[in-house]
């Protein structure tokens, strides 16, 4: 649909995050897909397509650790509650009563959602049925995306709809990695995502394990979010939950931990030794008073830090200005005015969050060779002016109405602030429609 041939980004400031402190005024020429050369004047080939970015800063596309965009239909139902209360008064519920269709147009909604914001690579967590919707939704919109369904075999609170046993959970992850991982040309790849310690057994953590190390997968689950969950997690296994998930193989460079808010130093020496990432959602462990990771002090230590919105839900924007924007600033309360540099921010953003994904070396830099998978902000949003150090200028000052053009595999995904792989007025009116369906049969007045 949106094949657009051999293109050159031309004159914009560019921003490659090779290093910290370094962009330049070039030319970005795209051939097949990939980032052929960066410089001044470059010369496009015949037929390419000549797109003027004078005045725009020209990145690496931004990378999500952690999101749910199956949750999308949620969005402003589940406020005002923290983790485990939100997790089975509200969340739960709402998956549980998901069909196929639904699953499809909340996928729909939070991938439109990304892509607009300048997200071009996402590492997703979905609910127990229907995952092949949101792997449909992200081959046709056109973003590269790493997810899988969310496995749940335990646990107190969960509705029957959600509750599997161990094997069919396993089998049924197995079966769609199959399908899905390496398709819609490499762009998609599967997760292993048991859910979070509390609704898992240790059979199916195990399971879970073994599954993606035998198929190379990756592996993404939560871990010491909330006290509560936390002090659970400690009962049940006389652990913390970092430690738990490593007992049980959740531990190494193919595993992502979402949040990590609540750590032991065991536990911060293991995730250093075992090279396991943690995801960073600032956003949403505010808004369910969750409490605030220690990320200056996970850093200082070498570990492997990208940034999450998590779901809409408890966010409740899947903006990875606002990620940046909280990271940036949230750590000065416990570490002082100048806590985490913007470029650090930056580059959690971008290739860090691309190397916690296993796309480092692919995404995440402007470099000849690479994807390119792109984002163009600005020139227009005034919060830019008057222009400065380019990671200031995104850390502190951007917004997602900063961005301009956005491209994946050499594609325009986004063109001029428009979504070019859909119709973001049906998204937004199969949304309304889907969304007040299930506020009906949930019995919910948003
Ligand atoms: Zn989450």
């Amino acid at each position: 649909v949106t094949t657009s041939g051999d293109l050159l980004l031309r004159g914009g400031i560019v921003v490659p995050m090779t290093t910290r402190r370094h962009w330049l005024v070039a030319d970005v020429l795209v051939v097949d897909g990939r980032v052929g050369a960066i410089g001044p004047r470059l010369s496009p080939p015949a037929g390419a397509e000549v797109v003027d970015v004078a005045g725009c800063l020209v990145l690496p596309g931004f990378v999500q650790t952690h999101v749910h965009v199956v949750q999308s239909l949620a969005r402003f139902r589940a406020d005002g509650l923290p983790l485990l209360r939100w997790l089975v008064e509200r969340i739960w519920p709402y998956e549980a009563a998901l069909s196929a269709e639904w699953a499809g147009v909340a996928a729909r909604l939070g991938i439109a959602e990304l892509l607009l914001g300048g997200t071009t690579l996402a590492l997703d967590m979905g609910t127990v049925h229907h995952q092949e919707r949101v792997f449909a939704a992200a081959r046709d919109l056109k973003i590269r995306f790493v997810s899988g369904k969310c496995n749940m075999d335990d646990g107190e609170g969960v509705p029957p709809g959600l509750l599997e046993s161990t094997g069919t959970s396993l089998a049924e992850a197995e079966g769609l990695a199959r399908q899905w991982h390496g398709s819609a040309d490499g762009r998609l790849r599967y997760a292993v995502s048991p859910r979070f310690i509390l609704s898992c057994s240790p059979a199916l953590l195990d399971g879970a394990a073994r599954l993606a190390r035998r198929r190379g997968l990756l592996l993404h689950t939560h871990a010491s979010e909330n006290s509560e969950e936390t002090n659970r997690v400690r009962e049940l296994t006389g652990m913390g939950s970092v430690a738990a998930l490593s007992h049980h193989g959740l531990g190494g460079r193919d595993v992502v931990l979402a949040h990590c808010v609540h750590l032991g130093d065991d536990e911060v020496d293991l995730l250093a030794k075992e090279g396991t990432a943690v995801a960073h959602c600032p956003g949403s462990n505010l808004k369910l008073a969750s409490g605030i990771a220690d990320v200056p002090r996970l850093l200082a230590r070498g570990i492997r830090v990208g940034l999450g919105a998590d779901g809409p839900p408890c966010n409740n924007r899947l903006s990875i200005f606002h990620e940046m924007a909280l990271a940036g600033t949230l750590h000065n309360l416990a570490h002082g005015a100048d806590a985490v540099d913007p470029w650090a921010v930056l580059e959690m953003a971008t290739w860090r969050g691309a190397e916690a994904l296993g796309w480092g070396g692919e995404v995440g830099r402007l470099v000849p060779g690479a994807r390119a998978d792109v984002v163009v902000l600005g020139p227009h949003s005034l919060a830019m002016e008057p222009s400065g150090d380019p990671a200031s200028v995104i850390v502190y000052g951007c917004g997602a109405e900063a961005v301009r053009h956005v491209m994946v595999d050499g594609d325009l995904v986004v063109r001029d602030g428009r979504l070019v792989t859909a119709d973001v007025a049906e998204i937004r009116a199969s949304a309304r429609t889907a969304a007040a369906q299930i506020d009906s049969v949930l019995g919910w007045r948003p």
